[in-house]
């Protein structure tokens, strides 16, 4: 599985043949091959417009980026791993500009519709069920387009930063504007991850990255394919990965990617779910802790420090140990939202708990809480997270479920959409008979399944490695190569 550098590309017609499938069947049917159909409306860059000459001129002066190049949709020639990153969803109008020149083609087809001179833009708009594109003094509308830089080296400035790879721009489904797919092989996406997911350290920490490496590769690979409705593979954000593209790449992690490229942690013949988050607050916990999921043998509660005991791994987080404080009034507000969208969600996915929901008081109703009348945590996880919570309003009493915990209490202020872990306890300020403030004090940040990051750091920094690491935190797990993109 290569570095870019050492490879050479017949990845990108693949990737966009792959990306088409999808559009075109519903699914990913895999790579394949296009149509070698070549239409070119205007000389290619770099090449000026010329009469046509009496005889064939020498090889030696085909221009470089010839007007009418093969459309390199081959095979791959090695196994490879090739995705598409979801990174923006219905957009009223996109536009990429590549570093060099760059072709732009009918996505479907295969067909060249225009040629690009480095910096000029393709600009492209939602058209009905089409888009709309304008690109070097041609236009037109097609189903999807595709940008593709002549050279595999040149970046592609998008919204966001700048890009390796090929970029897709397609109608966002069910919506009313545009969605940007970015084609990337593998390895190149991991390079606009592992930093963005575990940070910039020093060589102390270098095991760290290439667990972190490894993780996230295993990640990627399991979920290829598994937002295919979309268009896209994964999503470029904590929905699935944080990614940034060529954007703020990190010459460490570039190394522990290319150190443990190609590995991937398997369990039963298939990647595992490589779940990771920042901090585990002393503890990683079981799926079925924190999500109603069924649990997995290789994502186990572990003891998040060394075998002869000490302190924590991760002790030394600044997310080790926080804590979180509503005025009751405040807390009363925010749960008038909280409340009713978490009845709303067991209604839905949520029901695999089991269990109760809400239950009314006299005249109650689950859509309209009321005020706030105690908090209390009723029952907690093998790891000491919270199992249920029951909050206790003029509407009845809500029994709050797992992880969905950090959902409903999310904090007044600051920039966290919810509370930092589902490890905590509540503690109640009383006025007489009135609640008059509401704390909880916790530890970690995350949901605390799988690799702990800040954790991962510690046991790099006590001289652990990247293999002891990982087994760690996914006992029973195997090191294997990735292999051809089989599903
Ligand atoms: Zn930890």
């Amino acid at each position: 599985m290569g570095r870019s550098s050492l490879r050479a590309r017949p990845v990108a017609g693949a990737l966009l043949a792959c990306a088409c499938a999808w559009l075109a069947a519903g699914g990913c049917a895999g790579p394949k091959r296009l149509p070698s159909v070549v239409v070119s409306p205007r000389p290619g860059p770099g090449v000026e417009a010329t009469p046509e000459p009496v005889v064939p001129p020498p090889a030696a002066d085909v221009p470089e980026h010839p007007v009418a190049p093969p459309i390199p949709w081959l095979e791959p020639a090695e196994p490879l791993r090739l995705l598409g990153v979801g990174l923006l969803e219905d957009r009223p109008r996109l536009e990429l500009r590549a570093e060099g020149a760059a072709w732009v083609r009918d996505a479907d087809s295969g067909h060249t519709l225009a040629a690009l001179e480095a910096g000029e833009p393709l600009a492209c708009t939602r058209a009905g069920e089409d888009v709309a594109w304008r690109a070097g003094g041609e236009e037109g509308r097609a189903r999807s387009i595709a940008l593709q830089p002549i050279d595999p080296g040149f970046l592609v400035s998008a919204p966001g930063g700048s890009y390796r790879g090929d970029f897709l721009v397609l109608p966002t489904p069910r919506g009313t504007g545009l969605t940007l797919v970015n084609n990337v092989e593998l390895e190149d996406y991991l390079k606009g991850v592992v930093p963005w997911e575990i940070g910039r350290h020093d060589d102390t920490k270098f095991d760290a990255l290439c667990a972190q490496a490894v993780a996230a590769r295993t990640y990627t690979v399991a979920r290829i394919g598994s937002r295919q409705a979309r268009g896209f593979d994964l999503y470029a954000t904590v929905m699935d990965q944080v990614y940034k593209g060529a954007t703020g790449e990190d010459a460490r992690c570039n190394e522990a990617i290319a150190t443990t490229a190609p590995l991937v942690l398997r369990h039963g013949g298939r990647e595992i779910e490589a779940y990771y988050s920042a901090c585990c607050g002393g503890s990683s916990c079981a799926v079925s802790e924190v999500w109603p999921k069924p649990d997995l043998p290789y994502l186990r509660r572990v003891a998040d420090k060394p075998e002869q005991g000490g302190d924590a791994w991760c002790g030394g987080s600044p997310y080790y140990h926080w804590r979180e404080t509503w005025s009751a009034r405040e807390l009363e507000r925010i749960l008038q939202r909280t409340l009713p969208e978490y009845v709303e969600y067991m209604a839905q996915g949520g029901g695999a708990w089991g269990g109760v929901a809400y239950t009314p008081a006299r005249g109650g109703s689950a859509g309209r809480p009321g005020a706030l009348r105690q908090l209390e945590i009723k029952r907690r996880t093998p790891s000491g997270r919270v199992a249920e919570l029951a909050i206790v309003m003029d509407a009845g009493t809500y029994h709050v479920r797992g992880d969905r915990a950090r959902w409903v209490l999310t904090p007044a202020s600051g920039n966290l959409a919810i509370l930092r872990s589902a490890l905590f306890e509540v503690e109640v300020v009383r006025d007489d008979d009135r609640l008059r403030e509401v704390s909880v004090r916790g530890r970690g940040f995350g949901h605390g399944i799988g690799l702990c990051q800040t954790g991962a750091l510690g046991m790099a920094a006590a001289g652990r490695s990247w293999r002891d690491i990982l087994a760690h935190y996914y006992p029973g797990a195997t090191l294997d190569a990735v292999t051809r993109q089989e599903r």
